[in-house]
């Protein structure tokens, strides 16, 4: 876990910077909420501004996260009582949710806070994946559908959704699955799988042979977006997979913006 506040050289910790009252004054201060490749784009061009002071938020879910510049807190607020909290201390002017699709519950936190304190609420969410007509897509609203449409003995089953959820198929007696994780998964993993512990991005090549090397037969996707996971899908299209592919969740009801010059042209105006 790394310390509260620290300021980060793009993959080390390399000192403890204090938020002063000092810093807290001189700029307006932005909070980003953070954990994907696009929250951390954004912290990397908005850290190099002196006008500015630019907080990126993560949630402490992998061992060796990929650090954005400027400083960098860890960890849960205490739900939408401790992110209010966290608004009025730190003086923050502008939240901008970048987290990651399917992390549903901070952005509840943050449209809740911020309506409450009348803090600016940005949020950037890339894209979700289209299929083409090459594409066999069963898309199901949540893990606990592809559950119940994977569990067949015959299956061989790729599963990349992250480890938090992956306990939802431990009573799946019937496939065999290959999980891929970043970090070693907490939860009892299905009773007939393999684990490889492998970070993005992955090449079309690779996904390929993996897919063919474990005779995979289905693949299970969280509909992500993004390019850092998509081979697996071209991939499938390449071998003629289906792919249960699970939607994303409502997160948002303000308007959610797709590419970070949006965000900052909206900062822009509103700074
Ligand atoms: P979540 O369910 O929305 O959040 C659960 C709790 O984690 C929040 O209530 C909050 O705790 C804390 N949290 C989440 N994001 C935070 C952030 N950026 N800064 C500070 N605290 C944060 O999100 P999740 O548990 O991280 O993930 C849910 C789904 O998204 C999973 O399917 C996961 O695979 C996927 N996902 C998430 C991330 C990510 O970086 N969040 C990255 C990749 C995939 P408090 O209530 O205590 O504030």
């Amino acid at each position: 876990m790394l310390p509260w506040n620290s300021s980060m050289d793009s993959d080390k910790v390399i000192e403890m910077q204090p938020i002063t009252n000092l810093t807290r004054r001189r700029s307006p201060r932005i909070l980003i909420l953070g954990g994907t490749s696009d929250a951390r784009k954004l912290a990397e061009h908005l850290a190099g501004r002196p006008d500015l002071t630019v907080i990126s938020s993560l949630a402490g879910r992998v061992n060796q996260p990929r650090l954005p510049e400027g400083i960098v807190r860890v960890g849960g607020f205490g739900g939408i009582a401790g992110l209010i909290a966290y608004l009025v201390d730190e003086n923050i002017a502008v939240v901008v949710d970048a987290t990651h699709p399917f992390a549903a519950k901070i952005s509840r936190s943050a449209e809740v806070a911020c309506n409450t304190l009348c803090v600016p609420l940005i949020a950037l969410e890339r894209p979700p994946w289209e299929p083409n007509e090459h594409d066999r897509w069963c898309t199901v609203p949540d893990v606990q559908a592809a559950v119940t449409m994977v569990n067949h003995k015959n299956n061989r089953v790729f599963l990349s959704i992250g480890r938090q959820e992956l306990g939802a198929f431990s009573r799946c007696e019937g496939a065999w699955f290959l999980v891929r994780a970043i970090d070693e998964p907490a939860d009892k993993m299905p009773a007939k799988s393999k684990l490889i512990l492998q970070r993005g991005p992955f090449h079309l090549d690779d996904e390929l042979q993996l897919f063919r090397n474990e005779s995979i037969s289905l693949i299970v996707s969280k509909n992500s977006g993004g390019t850092a996971t998509y081979s697996k899908i071209e991939a499938a299209r390449v071998l003629k997979i289906p792919v249960v592919m699970i939607d994303r969740p409502r997160k948002h009801s303000i308007q959610t913006l797709a590419r970070a010059d949006d965000v900052l042209n909206i900062l822009a105006g509103l700074l």
